[in-house]
């Protein structure tokens, strides 16, 4: 393929990209223009659960599209209620909505909890969310998420969204008045650092959210979906939420996502929630293909096996240099440098010959790692080796 930088103006622009173009991917590899290999530990975003391609989403893609892509979905399909089935059959909710991305499955979560305040709570709307949390980009997702700036970018904000600090529960106390309806968290905060709520914190949230008759929202975008070493992160800490959302995994690859919710709080009446393409049979065929696949009695222990590897691998390489150790659950992990080198290593890493490694640096001083949950310990071994390299390269350059 020929690239031309000037083809690039008829994007807009809303972030620097680097000057190559991806056109192929197969499990943890990724190839660009030039015919050069990457070791992707990135996966999209942690979307790509089984890595690029599998063969279970082409299989699913190509023969439901043969079949039937969009009815409407004002209609039932087939692999709609297979999906909504598996997924109630395997977790602690009664009732699922498919959607398109995380940002609509947590507006939909929102709107569940507001019109749950008006049906039961008089009125309520006020959801408690947390500092450095993330729930997407729509506005109001925007104003619910606690990244530094984002209150003002595109001010005036989505008002009802008052902030809490993450395994400090007495915070969540202090925040709930009479108008209060929920609160809603990331198990493992992705986006602000692969910062994890504890077992306590979470069963006390759930605790008090009891007491309060408030409800509690996991939004397991990120975590869901194997990725925390559970097929859902809620369940490390043994609670069962009130509402939950997924993305990303869900669909590895494809836009797909879901809201689901106990059956008490299921209060949608016709003309409160829907979507063109919520539930379309063409990516509920690939959510359901998916899921099966995580469901095979082999597949949990295995991303639980290659977890406690790359943990074991990091903190390793962590004491070898120096740095502060390593963090997160699962297949969601974040290597502490100590140093703010994370964009220097990300692209020295992506610029490696003759592979590239593809890494994601969410702050300064912090690599994250979300490896497809099939990654192999030899692939781990090499993104290390790599790493590793690296490392050393920068240690004797700040020396120098
Ligand atoms: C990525 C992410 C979202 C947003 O999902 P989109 O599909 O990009 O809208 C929301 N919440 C969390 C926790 C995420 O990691």
């Amino acid at each position: 393929m020929e690239f031309n930088l000037a083809d690039t103006d008829a994007l807009m622009f809303i972030t620097a990209r680097p000057e190559i173009v991806f056109t192929e991917g197969h499990g943890m590899w990724l190839s660009d223009h030039n015919g050069k290999k990457y070791l992707d530990f990135m996966q999209g975003w942690a979307v790509n659960c089984l890595g690029h391609s599998p063969q279970c989403v082409v299989d699913a893609l190509t023969e439901q599209a043969k079949k039937l892509i969009n009815p409407s979905p004002a209609f039932y399909n087939q692999p709609m209620l297979e999906f909504a089935n598996l997924l109630v059959e395997n977790s602690c909710f009664d009732k699922v909505f498919f959607a398109n991305s995380g940002a609509e499955a947590n507006e939909g979560a929102v709107k569940l909890a507001r019109k749950w305040g008006q049906l039961n709570k008089n009125g309520a709307f006020e959801i408690i969310t947390f500092d450095h949390g993330f729930h997407g980009r729509t506005l109001a997702m925007m104003s619910a998420s606690g990244k530094p700036g984002w209150d003002t970018i595109f001010a005036p904000q989505v008002s009802g969204f008052v902030k809490a600090e993450l395994n400090d529960i007495a915070s969540v106390e202090q925040c709930i008045t009479a108008n209060t309806v929920a609160v809603m968290l990331e198990p493992v905060q992705g986006e602000g650092g692969v910062l994890p709520a504890s077992r306590e914190f979470m069963q006390a949230l759930r605790a008090l959210t009891e007491k309060h008759q408030i409800l509690l929202i996991v939004d397991e975008v990120q975590t869901g979906i194997g990725r925390c070493g559970e097929l859902f992160a809620y369940q490390l800490a043994q609670i069962e939420p009130d509402i939950m959302t997924l993305a990303k995994g869900i669909g590895a690859g494809v836009p797909l996502s879901a809201l689901l919710c106990r059956a008490e709080v299921a209060c949608f009446v016709p003309g409160d929630q829907g979507g063109t393409y919520c539930g379309n049979p063409l990516m509920t065929a690939v959510g359901a293909a998916v899921f099966k696949e995580l469901l095979r009695p082999e597949f949990m222990p295995s991303v639980r096996e290659k977890s406690a590897y790359l943990s074991q691998q990091l903190q390793a390489l962590s004491d070898r240099f120096g740095l502060q150790g390593e963090r997160g659950e699962g297949l969601l992990r974040a290597l502490k440098l100590g140093t703010p080198i994370g964009s220097k290593i990300v692209e020295a890493a992506r610029n490696l010959e003759p592979v590239g490694l593809l890494l994601n640096s969410p702050k300064p001083d912090l690599l994250r790692f979300m490896p497809a949950l099939n990654v192999t310990n030899a692939e781990i071994d090499q993104m290390i080796n790599l790493l590793a390299g690296l490392i050393q390269v920068e240690m004797i350059e700040a020396t120098e």
